[in-house]
């Protein structure tokens, strides 16, 4: 029997695990407790990871689409059809009518982001798609303009905080979004073992909601004007404390000015929050020594996501608590994307560039994902013709994914790499075999950058490939050095790691790769402290409280609540939810996650649930303005009146190699979801608040 130590990639929280195997057959998957950061903790999703590795449904070979369906090719066949296919669309249409859609799992894989720039370059495509713009795009977007780049994402320093105020997010399930911070129910204890207070404001009682000792429902899309008035409260009761960035700020007075025409009074009528009540939450957290407000999900994909980003830092930077221990921090990571992509003196973020058919704004040089389908149906220069898409499902993962999926039968040609058939890929003419969770190394050059604590872990494969697969950062160097006519010239992602070290914050301390390999449960880097003034971006070196895009957006804030919100055909606004077993769209073949009851259910008020005559397990309908679905309702008053609940991720049926069985009690969202509501500020989809009716069938 032999023991395997290594990060679980599954999604963010970065959990240690420790494998116990003989051979190929694996006996046991735990936490690891010497894991600096998980300290023992996992959720179940990490137990599934052996269920991918076996799973006799995934594809083994590379395909290729004929008449009679889906056959086994060789990888030179289909690495120079794709080629071939690619170089000749780009002759005939010019190069960006090939497009790239990047799913979520490629945040989690070195291999994917260290051989995707290349790839880039190598395709010269402008048409870049990925999952940022229907999830975080407003987090980069607040931080390109309020601090110089992008990637300055700052986290909460849960554990010293002695106030935690979460607002759209649930990190009791999820284990933390744009922050890295397992064991998440012990840090959260942990606050009010010491003391403090966590509130947490969501239109849905939430997991992390019952823990807390306050949770306060709040109007689906009003969150933009709630912060406005706790900043009006900081301001109004002399509370701004600036502390150690005092010097090191622009734009402090036209936030006062701003402001004022914010008052509590004004936030309840619209957030449904008591003045009183937004008053003594602003003045709790401006009394406690360490205090920070964090917002995730459901404010950044919502129509004011750019908004509710930028106020929440805002907030946190006037109440004191920015790059300061208990409040908002930012990591120093042994690798440091910064370092690679510095922005200083460079303000490229002056002058955004626009999607060719909605003209939406083009962040981190991606079209929104909301764009995907018109952007393949509208003809004229840079329509896309050909889509190569990477561990990525946008029929299940992006708004209105029906017309996505009729899109594509306008396009000429679809490669695809992935470690299932999908929704997606079954309509691709290619498909990749990919390797999975535990048959590739592993250094977290994402998360880690997102982490509540400074850790370096690197985790080797544990198994070989199985089967005629390979890892997708092969399958991308391949194409590379296709696309440029050249020799594949062999890197391997640990080459860059090694390079990466080398430049990193820790290298005079000897941190490197061969370090890291003896350190096989993580090296600690030590809690975060203050270190922003020396990170910041700006070409002026200060802190941007109110840059213009956010300044001009406040008028479409100010439009909208002046507009009715009683519409009689879609009475009630939907929200999406995280689920413990679930991971967006591709954990559905795994027993171990899709046993029980169902949880694909939509959530609805008692009181609504009266009116429209249903109870519990009633099938119901539910429409919108683009769809409609038939799910399982679930009554309970964990949802607030007027708004109903759909989890993210489902309406995937169970994969064979050749075929996708119909989803059973199981629903995509995204039949529901509107592509043309995005945030107009930083064009990612605004998924909450959708406006829906629900029948009784
Ligand atoms: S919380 Fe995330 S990283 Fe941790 S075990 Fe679960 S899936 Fe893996």
């Amino acid at each position: 029997m032999q023991t395997h130590y290594r990060t679980c990639n599954i999604c963010e929280a970065l959990c240690g695990i420790e494998i116990q195997h003989e051979g190929q057959n694996i006996l046991s998957i735990k936490g690891d407790p010497k894991d600096p950061l998980s300290r023992g903790h996992i959720c179940p999703k990490a137990v599934a990871l052996q269920d991918f590795y076996v799973d006799e449904d995934r594809l083994r070979a590379p395909l290729k689409k004929t008449a009679d369906g889906f056959i086994e090719i060789s990888w030179e066949e289909a690495f120079e059809i794709t080629t071939n296919k690619i170089l000749a669309l780009q002759e005939k249409y010019g190069k960006d009518a090939v497009a790239v859609f990047l799913g979520n799992p490629n945040a989690h894989n070195m291999g994917n982001l260290l051989f995707m720039r290349p790839f880039y370059k190598a395709l010269r495509t402008k048409s870049r798609f990925s999952a940022s713009s229907v999830d975080q795009m407003p987090h980069h977007v607040a931080a390109v303009h309020m601090l110089g780049h992008s990637l300055l994402n700052p986290v909460p320093d849960l554990d010293h905080t002695n106030y935690l105020l979460v607002m759209g997010g649930n990190p009791l399930v999820s284990n933390g979004s744009m922050m890295a911070s397992p064991d998440i129910a012990k840090r959260l204890r942990a606050i009010r073992e010491r003391g403090g207070k966590i509130v947490v404001i969501d239109p849905r009682r939430t997991e992390t909601a019952r823990k807390a000792d306050e949770h306060l429902f709040i109007k689906p899309e009003s969150d933009a004007i709630f912060l406005l008035s706790m900043i009006h409260v900081l301001v109004q009761e002399n509370k701004v404390r600036l502390n150690h960035l005092e010097d090191a700020l622009t734009g402090l007075e036209e936030i006062i000015t701003l402001v004022k025409k914010y008052p509590p009074e004004k936030a309840e009528q619209i957030t449904g929050i008591k003045a009183e009540k937004i008053r003594s939450i602003a003045l709790e957290m401006a009394a406690a020594d360490k205090a920070v407000l964090y917002s995730r999900m459901g404010l950044s994909t919502q129509t004011f996501g750019g908004l509710c980003i930028w106020l929440t830092n805002v907030f946190n930077i006037l109440n004191g608590n920015f790059d300061r221990v208990g409040g908002m921090m930012f990591p120093r990571p042994a690798i440091d994307p910064i370092t690679f992509s510095p922005k200083k003196g460079k303000p490229k973020y002056e002058s955004i560039p626009l999607s060719r058919v909605r003209k939406l704004p083009k962040y981190l040089g991606e079209i929104p994902a909301a764009s995907l389908a018109e952007e393949i149906e509208t003809e004229g220069e840079g329509q896309i013709k050909a889509l190569l898409c990477i561990a990525g499902n946008p029929v299940l993962s992006v708004p209105n994914g029906k017309r996505v999926e009729k899109a594509f039968e306008k396009l000429e040609f679809i490669a695809c790499a992935d470690i299932y058939l999908t929704e997606t890929s079954k309509h691709a003419d290619i498909i990749f075999p990919a390797t999975s969770g535990l048959e590739i190394s592993q250094y977290d050059i994402t998360f880690l950058n997102l982490a509540i604590r400074n850790i370096a872990k690197y985790s080797p494969a544990l198994f070989p490939k199985k089967g005629n697969v390979k890892h997708d950062w092969e399958i991308l160097a391949e194409l590379t050095a296709r696309l440029r006519g050249e020799e594949n010239p062999g890197h391997t992602p640990e080459m860059y790691v090694e390079m990466a070290l080398g430049m990193g914050h820790y290298a005079k301390e000897g941190l490197s790769l061969e370090k890291l390999k003896a350190h096989p449960h993580g090296i600690d880097l030590g809690p975060l402290t203050p270190c922003l003034k020396d990170r910041l971006q700006t070409d002026d070196d200060t802190i941007r409280l109110a840059p213009t895009v956010f300044l001009e957006d406040l008028k479409r804030l100010d439009e909208s609540i002046n507009i009715s919100n009683s519409q009689p055909d879609f009475p009630y606004q939907m929200i999406g939810r995280r689920l413990l077993r679930q991971h967006n769209t591709w954990t559905h073949n795994s027993h171990r996650l899709s046993k029980g009851k169902n949880e694909c259910t939509l959530m609805i008020n008692p009181k609504d649930a009266n009116k429209i005559g249903i109870t519990s397990g009633n099938t119901v309908l539910v429409k919108s303005r683009i769809g409609e679905i038939k799910v399982e309702a679930e009554v309970t008053d964990e949802i607030m009146a007027g708004v109903v609940s759909l989890p993210q991720g489902f309406g995937a049926g169970k994969k064979s190699k050749m075929k996708i069985a119909t989803a059973q009690n199981s629903v995509s969202i995204n039949d529901l979801t509107d592509d043309l509501r995005v945030d107009t500020l930083t064009g990612n989809a605004a998924l909450n608040g959708v406006r829906v009716q629900v029948l009784k069938l």
